[in-house]
This record gives structure tokens, sequence and C-alpha cells, in this order.
């Protein structure tokens, strides 16, 4: 038997499936259209986030010549916040998926700004007002669409992350639920009493019948319908990909972190039962929720890392792909002092500075592509240590070791880098595909294919730490200039 994990990111859909010794049997992937409809929105297509994340499933078991019914169960992952809303009757999206990146919402949160509604969200739901999180997208669509507010009101419409989304696809409309990670970034949920909160409800206008049920996320969700795969395989675990990665990385007891480092970069601490309150400008999360109980964690969220290197590739061309950077980097000693801030769509932790913009800095009539694709490289791991700082400033934790995963932890630079600038040692674990694992161990544990106290294989072969070999003086000028580079990209969009 095996379990299927389906992960859905922003710019690929993948479905990987594990055996019962965790390890990856098949991937199936398939990437989707990006779209820029303005400048700083990012939208894609629900239906084609469905399509291709189905095919992928399909095409993960063709390639190990599995059949549907040899699955134990199906996990899901996926891109966080990203925000669709549907008929009920027809099932049919009324507007496109408003991806988590997008700005397209920053005068909506300015307007809930200025009603002094700071500390409500903040203490009800643990984030700050910001673009990024769903409530402020979902309103959007409520205005943008005609008449979409009284439907909602009449309870025709859904809204749903994409864990939602999936789930509704899946089960060929019948079932509307989500869990508690997913809940936890709409910034509409009440993290501490797990409810929708009345206050931001009624604040935002949000009909309560527009909203999904909340559960356990290792816990069935439904079964497939049966015109999908031909038999009905339970779905039986779900979380967003951050929450996923940092079950999948095996840090289940309180003071474990990990960074993933995909589209943007993203730290989790897992802080067990207590939700505390950052001082430093990161979030508190709901990491999971098992057996009626909820663990939280604090969380520095990085929105442009991975991307900074497709924007080389895709918009300047500086590079043939993501992975060139590695030998393009490596060529030139330094960045010959050239920072990039990588502000695309504002800035999230620590600054939460929806104005900020793009920004180079330092440039020199000798300044090279390769100066600046290192830049690139180099300011995903700038931005990780200034959450990192905030961690360590929160939590009071020293932070011995960080585990990694995500695409652009394949570069060695990146990880030797960013090793050098925490002045902490990186892990990198054997298997890469940290994320699908902890939906797949969600799921698993739900229906019994897994114990708790199982740890996979894959996790603890094939390791490798990067040590840090900077001199301390080094790191902190370096730091000191980024610093002074992230100011000159604040509060540009005014
Ligand atoms: P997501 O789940 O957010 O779509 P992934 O974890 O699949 O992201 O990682 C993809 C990201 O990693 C892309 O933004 C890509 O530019 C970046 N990436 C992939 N390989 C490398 C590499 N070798 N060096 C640097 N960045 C890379």
């Amino acid at each position: 038997m095996y379990v299927l994990a389906l992960d859905q990111g922003t710019t690929s859909s993948r479905a990987i499936l594990f055996d019962a010794e965790g390890r990856i049997v098949s991937i199936g992937q398939f990437e989707f259209a990006q779209h820029f409809p303005n400048p700083g929105w990012v939208e894609h297509d629900p239906n084609e986030i469905w399509s291709t994340q189905f095919r992928a499933a399909k095409l993960a078991l063709e390639k190990a010549g599995v059949s549907a019914s040899q699955l134990a169960a199906i996990g899901i992952t996926n891109q966080r916040e990203t925000t669709v809303v549907w008929d009920r009757q027809t099932g049919e999206p009324i507007y496109p998926a408003i991806v988590w990146q997008s700005r397209q919402t920053s005068s909506l949160c300015e307007d809930l700004r200025a009603r002094g509604l700071q500390d409500e969200v903040r203490t009800r739901t643990g984030l700050v007002i910001d673009a990024y999180f769903s409530a402020t997208k979902l309103r959007f669509i409520l205005d943008a669409v005609p008449g979409a507010q009284a439907r909602a009101e009449r309870g025709e419409l859904a809204f749903g992350t994409i864990d939602s989304w999936l789930l509704h696809r899946l089960t060929a409309g019948r079932v509307h639920a989500t869990e508690y990670s997913n809940a936890s970034r709409t910034m509409l949920y009440n993290i501490h009493k797990l409810e929708w909160d009345e206050l931001l409800l009624r604040e935002l206008n949000i009909p309560r019948a527009i909203l999904p049920s909340v559960q356990d996320s290792s816990s069935i969700f439904a079964h497939t319908d049966s015109s999908l795969f031909g038999v009905e395989v339970p779905i039986a675990g779900m979380a967003g990909d951050q929450q996923a990665a940092l079950f999948g990385q095996g840090c289940v007891t309180p003071g474990s972190a990990k960074n993933t480092y995909g589209t943007g970069c993203f730290l989790l601490l897992n802080t067990g039962d207590c939700a505390p309150v950052s001082r430093s400008g990161l979030i508190t999360t709901l990491a999971w929720g098992l057996d009626g109980k909820v663990t939280y964690a604090l969380e520095g969220s990085v929105f442009v890392a991975g991307a900074a290197l497709q924007w080389l590739r895709d918009g300047l061309k500086l590079i043939g792909h993501a992975a060139e950077s590695h030998a393009v980097a490596m060529s030139v000693p330094n960045t010959g002092g050239v920072y990039l801030v990588p502000a695309f769509v504002g800035l999230g932790a620590p600054y939460w500075d929806e104005q900020a913009r793009g920004a180079i800095v330092g440039i020199t009539r000798g300044t090279t592509r390769e100066h600046l694709v290192r830049a690139a490289l180099e300011s995903i791991a700038y931005q990780t240590r200034d959450v990192v700082d905030c961690l360590r400033a929160d939590s009071g934790l020293a932070l011995d070791v960080l585990r990694v995963d995500g695409g652009a932890c394949q570069n060695d630079f990146l990880m030797q880098f960013q090793a050098d600038l925490l002045g902490a040692p990186v892990r990198r674990p054997g298997i890469l595909e940290v994320t699908a694992l902890g939906a797949a161990r969600l799921a698993g544990r739900a229906v019994g294919f897994w114990k708790e106290s199982d740890s996979p294989t894959a996790l603890r072969t094939g390791s490798q730490d990067f040590v840090p070999k900077m001199e301390h003086s080094q790191r902190e000028m370096l730091f000191a200039r980024w610093k002074k580079a992230v100011e000159r990209s604040r509060s540009w969009e005014v």
C-alpha cells in the first residue's frame, strides 16, 4: 500500500507517491500559468490548478504502475492564503484565484488599519493586517463580481483556500471543509477560540454561509468521488505547505524550526500549545490540529526568495534556469558591493511594508551579470537572517541548527552563504520533498498506516550540514549593509 500526497504549489502542481517506508516512489508534476493582470497583482486559474493537480496524480500512479486501489490515503498540501470563490451549484469559480503574493487588496488593508483594527486582528488571528492573507482577497472578489455579496448571503457561494478547492473537486462538490493550518491564514479565524471570528466577519462584511467547516489536519475529510480514480480513496490529511513541511521535517516538539526555500521563504518554529505574541514582526499561526488538540507556531514569512531567480530567468533573461545560478554566483568572489532587495510585492516579515518595491543598489561601472545573480541568491539568505534574528529575540532560543528544504535549498552556494550569515549550521535532509512527506504523514497517521513514532528512513539518511566559515566581523559588516539596502527599497509606492 502507498500514500499519495498532492502538493499544490505556487508555480506547479505535484503529486508524490510514498511507500510504507516513507520513500518516494514516483512524482507527477505540471507547471501552470501565472497571470499578472496589473502591477503587483498575481492570479491563477482555479480550473487549471485542479486540472494540473489531477493530471499530476494520475501521472504519479501511472509512472509507478500503482493503482488507486493500492492507496491507503491521499494527503493534500497547498500554497496558502490563495483565495477561490465558487458557485456551490455548478462548482465553477466566479473569479480567478487571487494568489498569496498579490497586492491587489493593499487599499482594503489600508482602510482596515485606518479603522484601528490592527490590535483586534493580531490578538484574534495572530496575524498582521496585510494583503497577503485571504480575508481582503475574499472581500475583493465579493465586491468585484456583480451580485456576489447577495449570493454569498443566500448561501449560494463557497469560499476556500486551495485545500478546500481541491477537496471540493475531489469529492465532486460534496464536501466543503478546511483544517486549522489553512484556516489560520485567512485573517478571519480566531486561533485561540478556534472558530471563525464574529467581529472580523462583521468588520469585513463576510457572510458566514460562505465559509468551510474546520477540522483536524490529520483526519478523514471525505473519500474521492469514484468517477476520478475508479475507487473511493480517503482524503485523510490536509495542511498548508509550510505547516506540512514543519511536520514533514519532524519538527513536532516545541523549539524545533525549519526554513523552506521555495517561491518565498518561510521559517516556522513549533511553539507547542502556547501562542506567543511576537514583538519583532513575526506572526503566530496554527501549525496543525491532531486528535482534537492544536499546535501553534511562530512564523517569519518572506514573500520573494526563489522567485527572484525566476525573475532573473524570465524577466531579465540573465540565466537559463534557476540551478544555473549556482555556477554563475561561484564565478565571482563576491557581489562587488551590489545588493538586490527583491521587494517585488512589498516586504513581508519583519518589515510588513506593502509600499516597498524591489531595489538594486551599490551598482558601479564594474557590475556584471555574475554580480547580480550572486546578489539575488544572497538576498534570500539575508532575508532569512532578518527573520532568524526576530525568532531568536522573540523565543530566546539560540537556534543551534536550521533545518532547510524547498527547491532553492538545492543550491550549495546559497546554503553555505546562509550558514555563514547565521553563524549556525544549516542542515539539508536527504529528501527534499518534505512538504509532500508532511501531507502524506498527516494522511497516513489518520488511517492507521503510520504510527506517530515511525520516522521515515528517507529523513534520516543522506542529510548534509553546511557549517559557518565566515569571520564574525565580515558577517556583521555584510548584514549591516543589507539593512541599509532594505531602507532604500521601503515606502516606495506612495
Ligand atoms: P513552490 O512550492 O513555492 O512552487 P519549490 O519548493 O518548488 O517552490 O521551489 C521552486 C523555487 O526554487 C523557484 O522559485 C526556483 O527559482 C527556485 N530554485 C529551484 N532550484 C534552484 C536552485 N538550484 N538554485 C536557486 N533557486 C532554485
